[in-house]
């Protein structure tokens, strides 16, 4: 079950109200990166998860989560208190108020004219959130991995948000939920390594022949070198052009297809043919027919010399 505690989670105490900044903050309400989107992802694994510990810990990361959204959606909220208080009352002639709501040079006047001034459920561009931000796919040693990713993306937006204001208390309270993510990050990385063994994840290990085998198949300078490619554990291979297959087979696709299926396939490959040795007139050509040197006059003795055919 949940219960709401109405104290927030930290101290939120916005300077002045400013709607550009609120809808910058809408990112982290909305967003892929955002709260709701890491609430719901752990909450979702959790329910899933088999291991009593890491269950525990799941519920604990996303109950802050919702937490961590309710802070942010606090500030979205007080940011936009004043803007939201003048258009409701519509105490400011029309023009001015215009300026108000679109002066701060992003999307706030849909914040403001759409949701009334309070936090929807929007990233900072207006995009409607989806449950398609979460990756989940059920297996711990892989959502574990995509969580730690998942945490430091989130840190680094709440960093780039600390640049963009010089409100001492919203920096104050988005401090708080930046430093939280890497608290967050550790707790996921420390449980990844409590799995033994934990790489490759899942349970099938991978064919042997290719495991340590570092293909270079970029061409052209610079072809550098480093540790994810050199040194005794990787058997590094320049691919060119006969290196393929690299299976030993004859490396062409092939299908057996049933009774029913052949002649069908073979009627349609009937139909669909090329013929290599034609040369058809295409519509494209026929416009360049009066400009001299083109395809269809080589010479450039231009329209006069060369009839339609
Ligand atoms: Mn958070
Ligand atoms: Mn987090």
């Amino acid at each position: 079950m949940f219960s709401h505690n109405k104290r927030l989670q930290y101290t939120v105490r916005v300077s002045e109200t400013n709607p550009g900044l609120a809808n910058l903050m809408l990112e982290q309400f909305g967003g892929p990166q955002g709260e709701l989107a890491a609430a719901c992802r752990y909450f979702t694994q959790a329910l899933g998860d088999d291991d009593a510990g890491r269950k525990d810990m799941l519920f604990d990361i996303s109950t802050e989560e919702l937490s961590h959204l309710e802070i942010i959606g606090t500030i979205v909220g007080m940011l936009n208190k004043g803007a939201k208080g003048r258009l409701a009352e519509g105490v400011e002639e029309e023009g001015e108020m215009y300026r108000t709501i679109t002066g701060a040079g992003n999307d706030s006047h849909i914040t403001q004219v759409l949701y009334g001034g309070g936090p929807p459920l929007v990233n900072s561009a207006g995009v409607p959130w989806t449950a398609a931000y979460i990756d989940t796919i059920g297996e711990p040693t892989a959502d574990l991995r995509s969580n730690i990713a998942a945490e430091a993306r989130a840190k680094i937006v709440y960093e780039r948000l600390i640049n963009l204001t010089d409100d001492p208390g919203v920096k104050d309270a988005l401090t708080f939920l930046m430093t939280r993510e890497i608290a967050h990050q550790k707790s996921f990385e420390k449980a990844l390594y409590a799995i033994e063994p934990n790489f490759p994840p899942g349970k099938l290990p991978g064919d042997p022949r290719f495991t340590n085998v570092y293909f270079d198949m970029s061409k052209g300078d610079p072809d550098l070198r480093g540790p994810w490619n050199q040194g005794e554990r990787w058997d590094f291979r320049t691919l060119g052009q006969g290196d393929a297959p690299v299976d030993g087979g004859d490396g062409v696709a092939t299908v057996v297809l049933g009774d029913a299926e052949a002649p069908v396939v073979q009627q349609m490959v009937a139909r669909t043919q090329s013929y290599r040795d034609g040369d058809p007139t295409t519509g494209a050509e026929l416009g360049m027919i009066d400009q001299p040197g083109t395809a269809l006059d080589p010479e450039g003795l231009g329209a006069e010399s060369k009839p339609l055919r």
